[in-house]
């Protein structure tokens, strides 16, 4: 059974949300505030924390903030005010793995949750199928119709990152950490250009993606 850890301090959405999440069979304990989301985040053994960015004094920002320095890699889906896409990417490039915009439906975010418990109970994926595509993570290679495709390095690393990652939305800020050598000048632009060569090798139709989608104003996600 999953432990899950609620930081919200709405008390009906909190309510709710532990109703939902305990009758889905999951373990729950909510949480009002920030602070205590830091401390109980570190000092115990959860599987997943959903948290809320609107919290009085430590917001949900800082609590991302705190956990992913202290290095606890617990999956965080942030709940997000609706249309505040910098909230969003803020979220993300702080470390959360997903996020569910207010007022969510509880089918969505179940889906979301699942999807990230399976994500982080995967360590290693060996070989990983989607459509034609074969990606080989233990020869570095992309076969496409059991042939080979020639794909370089960063290439490569993107793929990666997007399936490993598969799913959720990855900023280009994160793209560029997760794929290039650390302090290399990466603009946007190169970022895009690279997908747009990835898409060529991987989509069937590239100019209409099925797989690696573009997520307006945010940046990508892999649905494979
Ligand atoms: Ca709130």
């Amino acid at each position: 059974m999953a432990r899950i850890l609620i930081v919200e301090d709405e008390p009906d959405i909190a309510l709710g949300l532990k109703a939902d999440l305990t009758n889905q069979g999951y373990e729950v304990e909510t949480v009002v505030d920030g602070a205590t989301a830091i401390r109980r985040g570190k000092g115990e053994a959860w599987d997943l924390i959903l948290l809320d960015i609107m919290l009085p004094k430590v917001d949900g920002f800082d609590v991302c903030r705190e956990l992913r320095q202290a290095r606890v890699k617990t999956p965080i889906i942030m709940l997000t005010a609706k249309t505040h896409e910098a909230e969003k990417v803020l979220g993300l490039e702080l470390g959360a793995d997903d996020y569910v915009t207010k007022p969510f439906s509880p089918h969505e975010l179940r889906a979301r949750i699942k999807a990230a418990l399976r994500r982080s109970s995967e360590d290693s994926l060996g070989t990983y199928c989607f459509g034609e595509c074969e990606v080989d993570f233990d020869r570095a290679e992309l076969r496409r119709g059991g042939e080979p495709v020639e794909v370089t390095a960063l290439e490569f690393r993107l793929l990666s990152a997007f399936v490993r990652r598969r799913g959720k939305v990855l900023t280009r800020a994160q793209l560029i950490d997760l794929a290039w050598e650390p302090g290399t000048f990466v603009s946007d632009r190169v970022v895009d250009t690279h997908i747009l060569h990835l898409r060529k090798k991987i989509e069937p139709a590239p100019a209409e993606p099925r797989y690696l989608l573009g997520v307006r104003g945010i940046g990508y996600r892999f649905d494979g």
